[in-house]
C-alpha cells in the first residue's frame, strides 16, 4: 500500500474516492474552456446559501441556474448576435416555445408568417390555443398584410427571413418597422442569418440609421443549426437587449425547468469559433449547386435569396449585401422541380443520390435532401411558386464539384428529358 503525503494513511475506501485533498489550479488556461457539470452546486455556509443571486450571474446556486460553462456560451453568443442577454434551451423548437410561454397570456394574439417552421405553427395551433393564446397567419412579402392584421389583442409577431422551405425574403425592417409603430413585440427566428447574414439587434447597420436604431426585441436561434455545425448537437438560444425582457423570459425558463448539459455546451462551445469560416463555406457551395439548377431544364424555380429572380431577392440584397457581392447567404436552397414529374420520379431522385442523405436539419457536414409537400403545408398554393414538386437541399462541406457530379448523375437516371 503507498503512502500519499496528504493522506497519513491511504484507505481504498468509497468515501476516499469522493472526498480528497487535490483541487486542481484556478489559473489552468487553455484554447478550450473548461467544462462545469453539475445539479448540485456546493456553499461553503447555509448565510451563503441564502445570499447567492443567480438571475444576474454574479453567483452560482443550481446546475438549473446556469454554470460557468453555459454562461461562457451565452456570452459568447450574444456577441455573435449583437444581443445583451441570452437562455439556453435544449432546442431550437424550445427556443420558439420558450419565447411564447414567457410572453403571450390567455387573451393575447400572436402573428406567424405563413411561410414560418412548420413545428412553431403548430405549437400555435396545439398548446397556445389549449391555453386561450389565438394566432393568425401573415404574408411576411406583404407588410400591410401584417398592418392589417395587428389588433389591440396583438401581442407578438413572429418574423423569420428567409422563410422555411420557399425561402421567401421578407422585408425584415419594414416589417419590424410596423411592430414598432403599433408597440408589440416582435421576435425573429434567426436561425438561418445565425448572426452572420445581418444583425437581427442593428437591422440598420452601415445605414443612416445609427447603432441599434432598429432590432428585433427577441432572436431564438436553433444553435442545432451552424453553432453546432457537427449535425450531433440538440440546443437552442434566446437572445434579447432589454433586461426587464431577459428576466420575464429567464424566470419562465426556470420554472419550466429548461436547462441544456455541459458536454453539449461544450461541443457548441468547441465549434463556435469556425462558424464564420463554416457559414461561408456553406454558403460558398450552396451558390455554386444553385447555379448548377437554375439552368437544368428539370428546375422550374430556384429557391434562394441571393439569385435573380428569387422570391424577396432584393430585401435579401438591401439587408445582407450591403457592400454588394460580400452579402452572406446560408448554405440553404429550394429547387421546383417541374411539374411534368411525379412525386414517385422526385422520391427516386432523391433515393438516388449517393453524396446528399435523406434527413431533416441543416448546419453540418453532410449535404441532406428532403422533398416537401408544400400544398400541405400552406393555407393555399403561393401565388409566387411555380407548380411542381419542390426539394430542398443543404449543402455540407463536401467538395461542391463532387456534389455537382452526385447532382447530375441522380437527375439523369431519374428525371428524364423526354
Ligand atoms: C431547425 C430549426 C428550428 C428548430 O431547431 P431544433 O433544434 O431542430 O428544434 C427552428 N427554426 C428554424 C428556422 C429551424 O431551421
Amino acid at each position: 500500500m503507498q503512502k500519499d503525503p496528504k493522506y497519513p494513511i491511504f484507505v481504498p475506501s468509497v468515501t476516499g474516492l469522493i472526498h480528497h485533498p487535490y483541487t486542481p489550479p484556478a489559473e489552468f488556461e487553455a484554447p478550450q474552456p473548461g467544462v462545469f457539470k453539475a445539479s448540485t452546486v456546493y456553499f461553503p455556509t447555509v448565510a451563503d446559501m441564502r445570499q447567492r443571486e443567480w438571475k444576474d450571474k454574479s453567483a452560482y446556486t443550481y446546475g438549473l441556474h446556469g454554470t460557468p460553462t453555459t454562461y461562457l456560451l451565452e456570452e459568447r453568443l450574444c456577441s455573435l448576435e449583437g444581443g445583451l442577454q441570452c437562455v439556453l434551451v435544449p432546442s431550437g423548437l424550445a427556443a420558439l416555445a420558450l419565447v411564447a410561454l414567457s410572453v403571450l397570456q390567455s387573451g393575447d394574439e400572436v402573428l406567424i408568417p405563413d411561410n414560418a417552421y412548420g413545428p412553431n405553427k403548430a405549437l400555435a395551433a396545439g398548446e397556445l390555443r389549449h391555453f386561450g393564446i389565438t394566432h393568425r397567419f401573415y404574408d411576411p412579402m406583404d407588410p400591410q398584410d401584417l398592418s392589417r392584421q395587428i389588433t389591440e389583442r396583438t401581442r407578438m409577431v413572429w418574423l423569420e427571413a428567409p422563410g422555411s422551405v420557399s425561402m421567401e425574403f421578407p422585408d425584415l425592417p419594414e416589417l419590424v418597422r410596423r411592430c414598432r409603430e403599433r408597440g408589440v413585440l416582435c421576435a425573429l427566428d434567426n436561425t438561418w442569418g445565425a448572426g452572420l447574414a445581418f444583425k437581427p439587434f442593428d437591422l440598420l447597420a452601415d445605414g443612416a440609421g445609427g447603432e441599434g436604431s432598429l432590432a428585433v426585441d427577441i432572436s431564438a436561434h436553433a444553435l442545432t443549426k451552424y453553432p453546432s455545425g457537427g449535425g450531433d448537437v440538440l440546443m437552442g438560444s434566446v437572445i434579447t437587449r432589454d433586461t426587464a425582457l431577459h428576466l420575464q423570459i429567464k424566470l419562465c425558463h426556470m420554472r419550466l425547468g429548461l436547462g441544456v448539459a455541459g458536454n453539449d455546451a461544450e461541443t457548441v462551445l468547441r465549434s463556435l469559433p469556425s462558424i464564420a469560416l463554416r457559414y461561408a463555406a456553406h454558403d460558398q457551395s450552396a451558390r455554386a449547386l444553385a447555379a448548377w439548377w437554375q439552368i437544368q431544364p428539370q428546375c422550374a424555380q430556384l429557391m434562394h435569396p441571393a439569385f435573380e429572380g428569387a422570391p424577396g431577392h432584393a430585401h435579401w440584397q438591401a439587408l445582407c449585401d450591403r457592400v454588394p457581392g460580400k452579402g452572406l447567404a446560408a448554405g440553404l436552397f429550394s429547387v421546383m422541380i417541374d411539374a411534368r414529374y411525379s412525386q414517385s420520379q422526385v422520391d427516386a431522385f432523391c433515393d438516388g443520390l449517393k453524396l446528399f442523405k435523406i434527413g431533416y436539419s441543416w448546419g453540418g457536414p453532410v449535404s441532406l435532401v428532403v422533398p416537401y409537400d408544400i400544398a400541405s403545408m400552406r393555407q393555399a398554393w403561393p401565388g409566387h411558386l411555380k407548380l411542381g414538386t419542390l426539394v430542398r437541399f443543404s449543402t455540407g462541406l463536401e467538395s461542391a464539384q463532387d456534389l455537382i457530379l452526385d447532382l447530375h448523375q441522380a437527375v439523369q437516371a431519374h428525371l428524364p428529358m423526354a
